[in-house]
């Protein structure tokens, strides 16, 4: 899923990294790329005429962050309007005030409904729900076995017509507290619900009838089963690999039944992912949740930020562009670069800035983490002493004023006296002064070779 999307948005994103302002026409080519990578993903013409819109505004505009280079803020733009594209806040299920809460489900036949069932079912009663799941989908044949059976794998009570009292048959159907639910799914439906209410369940998981196709006596179903038990929610299952066909099926069930929520299915397939980025604007209703393959619990609530996060492949790089937008001085670079271009010598008082500035950002550890590619080095990383940075500022703070802007006058005694201050070794001292030495000489070498100071690089 998703996975052609991402690689052509990282390698827009790519192109971009070497760029140190970003003309009009770098942003134009750089939106027309991404108008080609979301066409191609099979997200609907109108969805992405307006994302382009405004990533190319933004991107013109006085929205420019001194804390990021250009690649930076143009992956933070994309970033925010795919989040708003995908609905913007996380939301979850409206619980009723009143018990039970009544969740119906709506869609093609073959979306996915009878397995979004169980797997909700399961989710609810892991929460500690007691659901009941309600086979009002009389349509097609096995469709009440086949919620029985999900039901049971879930360990949730399934409420069914009795056998035999399918489509076609007029014949009665489960005898629940004096109610008699006929053989058509608007009385299954609202049987269920009494059946809920006399045992105390406090959801109720409609699953209804789907059609091949949209048309209009399934239409019909849907609305009158809605009209009869009024859900607090009506999800929409929409299987994520009908691509462009997502749009219409959905603006058809909008208008025809109505929803309040949307469920993506089948996102482990490798759809080209258009359904999920338009369905949620198209239909202006948020997507709740993703479900990723045919077990119980290959199931999630949908993150809008993760998802994007997701799509553009980032690892955590986004977050790393928030704190560092958030721990930038814009004075203390100033000076940075200043003394970069001078070839001045790095002291230890700026060394000692650094670090505040890294400080601010979390632990060095979380920083690291949060690299893409770095997942695999997990052991390295916990094995990382973040007390091993507390001993380096241990020294350069027992260093006088004259020491840390002029190292190389550090000495033996003052060597020794050091140590004795911060409490460790004179030959950690030693360590660090002669790493010291090598930054400075590196950073020389850059500052001749006409490289810019960098703010945290786009790794990758
Ligand atoms: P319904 O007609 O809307 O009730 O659809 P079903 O729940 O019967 O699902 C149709 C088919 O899609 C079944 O074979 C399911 O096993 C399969 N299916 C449902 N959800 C997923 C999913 O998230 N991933 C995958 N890979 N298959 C799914």
């Amino acid at each position: 899923m998703f996975t052609s999307l991402s690689d052509r948005l990282t390698e827009t994103f790519r192109n971009l990294r070497t760029k140190g302002r970003l003309s009009e026409s770098d942003v134009n080519k750089t939106v027309r790329d991404i108008r080609l990578a979301l066409l191609d993903a099979d997200v609907a013409l109108p969805v992405v005429k307006a994302f382009t819109a405004n990533v190319r505004e933004r991107a013109l505009g006085a929205e420019v962050s001194e804390a990021l280079n250009p690649a930076q803020q143009v992956v933070k733009i994309v970033n925010e309007e795919l989040v708003d594209i995908l609905g913007g806040e996380t939301r979850g299920i409206r619980f009723a005030k009143q018990p039970p809460t009544v969740i119906m489900l709506a869609g093609l036949q073959g979306s996915g409904k009878t397995t979004l069932a169980g797997k909700l079912g399961y989710w609810l009663r892991e929460k500690g729900h007691t659901p009941l799941l309600v086979a009002a989908d009389l349509q097609r044949p096995n469709a009440v076995t086949q919620l029985e059976v999900v039901g049971e794998r879930a360990g949730v009570k399934v409420f069914a017509p009795e056998r035999g009292n399918v489509a076609g048959h007029d014949a009665v159907g489960a005898d629940i507290e004096g109610t008699r639910s006929h053989g058509d799914p608007v009385s299954v439906a609202r049987a269920g619900i009494a059946e809920a209410t006399a045992r105390q369940h406090d959801v109720v998981v409609v699953d209804t009838a789907g059609r091949l196709a949209v048309d209009a006596d399934l239409m019909q179903q849907a609305a009158d089963i809605r009209a009869a038990i009024e859900p607090d929610e009506v999800l929409f299952v929409i299987d994520a690999m009908i691509g462009q066909a997502a749009v219409e099926t959905a603006e058809a069930f909008l208008e025809g039944v109505g929803l309040t929520g949307v469920v993506l299915s089948k996102l482990d397939g490798d759809a080209r992912g258009g359904a999920a980025l338009s369905v949620a604007s198209v239909t202006g209703q948020p997507i709740m949740f993703a479900s990723t393959g045919e077990n119980t619990k290959d199931f999630e609530v949908f993150h809008p930020d993760r998802m994007a996060s997701r799509i553009l492949d980032m690892g955590d790089v986004l977050t790393l562009i928030e704190q560092a937008e958030k721990a930038f001085d814009r004075t203390q670079a100033a000076e940075m670069e200043r003394k970069f271009l001078a070839a001045e010598d790095f002291t230890f008082d700026d060394f000692l800035q650094q670090m505040a500035a890294i400080k601010k950002m979390g632990s060095l550890k979380s920083i690291l983490g949060m690299m893409p590619g770095m997942g695999q080095m997990k052991a390295q990383l916990d094995s990382f002493d973040e007390r091993e940075f507390d001993r380096v500022e241990a020294m350069v703070r027992s260093m006088t004023p004259f020491e840390r802007t002029h190292p190389k006058q550090i000495n033996g005694s003052r060597r020794a006296r050091i140590a004795k201050g911060s409490g460790v070794t004179t030959s950690e001292v030693n360590q660090l002064l002669e790493r010291f030495g090598d930054a400075q000489k590196m950073m020389k070498q850059l500052a001749k070779g006409g490289g810019m100071p960098g703010m945290p690089g786009m790794p990758g």
